[in-house]
């Protein structure tokens, strides 16, 4: 059994703050800040330049690869680490298109992330006016694949309410129509359980900063089948992605496998970070990370739907079919969150009404979902939020 004190310990929460975010920017782990300052000062200030041989920075995209690859069930040597999601999404996108030239629709849902939908139609603007994204309700997505689609491109948990897509049985219909499929994990990786080699995806896409707590600005990952990775063209054709970087040839080779799905030089402070974050997940069993989240999101939403009833629950009531937030709607969610935020129970809004909770057994307890319920509650009956600081819009919601 993972034992959740344990995970619990290893985090650097500030005091007297719940927090129901990690789901938008992961907390600090121990431990990172230390190794990060160990690879500026010990590696950067000392090595300098020899830093990318000595310390093996090089290398650092494929290891930390690896070791997110065990956490989405993918296969050592399938997984690399660089730039941000909306980059790779682009690159698998573009890919998947290549191996498909017969085809040219790329097809999402409604519920998907906006920069997934705006990078998949920037691509199809590219390629010419005969290319399309295709979007449909998400409860639509297996119905509208048909022998038209080149790609289907979805994230499996929606960031807004949360409600999953059965992986395996959609990539499996993709598939009998001849589709690639493209997975956005950035709401499922270290959130659920995930099997991106069993469930035969094409390629699987995701950020670190979210539930795998690489601090702001991580760098995402990318999967690509074993059985396409020497394949696939890359898209963005960087040097770091040829065969033979240093060869400093004019024409480019693809590397081997994943590897060629690097584009420029890797943000190696952000990679030390992830690495030292990634330490908390030893001894962590997906399983028991999954039913505990299930357990904390219950106690959440019978606390507050017993108490606070003007909040209509966005999540689906079915555990099966829900990731790892709960999301409520309210018209004045924004002004609320900002409530509960100033009272130490930090959530995030979701435009145009959603207040959104990300649940990460890792460092939550029941009592912190307890209090957070209680304190939610509190200020919706004493309309708290309805104050004009609370309704000041901010950059970032
Ligand atoms: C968080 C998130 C992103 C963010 O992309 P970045 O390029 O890392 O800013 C993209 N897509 C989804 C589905 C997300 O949840």
């Amino acid at each position: 059994m993972t034992d959740f004190e344990a995970t619990r310990a290893m985090f650097d929460l500030p005091e007297g703050v719940i927090y129901l975010d990690g789901n938008s920017l992961g907390p600090l782990p121990h431990g990172v800040a230390e190794r990060v300052a160990r690879s500026i000062t010990d590696e950067w200030g000392e090595m300098l330049i020899t830093g990318w041989n000595k310390a093996g920075w090089m290398d650092l995209p494929a290891r930390v690869g690896d070791r997110v690859g065990r956490l989405i069930g993918a296969p050592a040597g399938s997984v690399t680490m660089g730039d941000t999601l909306s980059i790779k999404v682009y690159q698998a996108l573009a890919s998947a298109l290549e191996l498909r030239e017969d085809r040219r629709v790329i097809l999402s849902d409604t519920g998907n992330f906006p920069s997934d939908l705006y990078m998949a139609d920037g691509l199809c603007r590219t390629l010419g006016p005969e290319y399309q994204l295709k979007t449909v309700a998400p409860e639509e997505v297996e119905e509208a694949l048909d022998e038209t689609i080149a790609v289907l491109m979805i994230t499996e948990v929606d960031y807004r309410t949360g409600r999953k897509h059965d992986m395996a049985r959609l990539i499996a219909r993709a598939h009998e129509v001849g589709a690639l499929t493209a997975w956005d994990l950035a709401h499922s990786a270290g959130a659920i359980p995930v099997d991106v080699y069993g469930a035969n995806t094409d390629f699987a896409v995701g950020c670190s900063y979210k539930y795998l707590n690489s601090g702001p600005g991580g760098p995402a990952f990318i999967y690509v089948a074993p059985r396409l990775a020497d394949k696939a063209r890359p898209a963005l054709s960087g040097w770091l992605g040829h065969e033979a970087p240093f060869a400093f040839d004019l024409d480019y080779r693809p590397g081997a496998g994943v590897e060629r799905m690097r584009v420029g030089t890797p943000p190696i402070l952000q990679l030390a970070a992830l690495d030292a974050a990634l330490d908390v997940w030893e001894g962590v069993d997906m399983q028991d990370l999954r039913a505990r989240s299930l357990e904390l999101q219950q106690i959440f939403i019978d606390r507050i739907e017993a108490s606070c009833s003007d909040l209509t629950l966005a999540s689906p009531r079915d555990p099966q079919i829900r990731g790892s937030q709960v999301s409520f709607r309210h018209p004045n969610g924004y002004a609320i969150i900002q409530a509960l935020i100033a009272d130490g129970v930090i959530g995030d809004f979701r435009a145009p009404d959603i207040l959104r909770f990300g649940f990460t057994p890792l460092y939550l307890s029941e009592q912190d979902v307890e209090t957070a319920a209680e304190k939610l509650c509190a200020i919706m009956a004493e309309r708290r939020w309805d104050q004009p600081e609370f309704h000041r819009r901010a950059k970032v919601t």
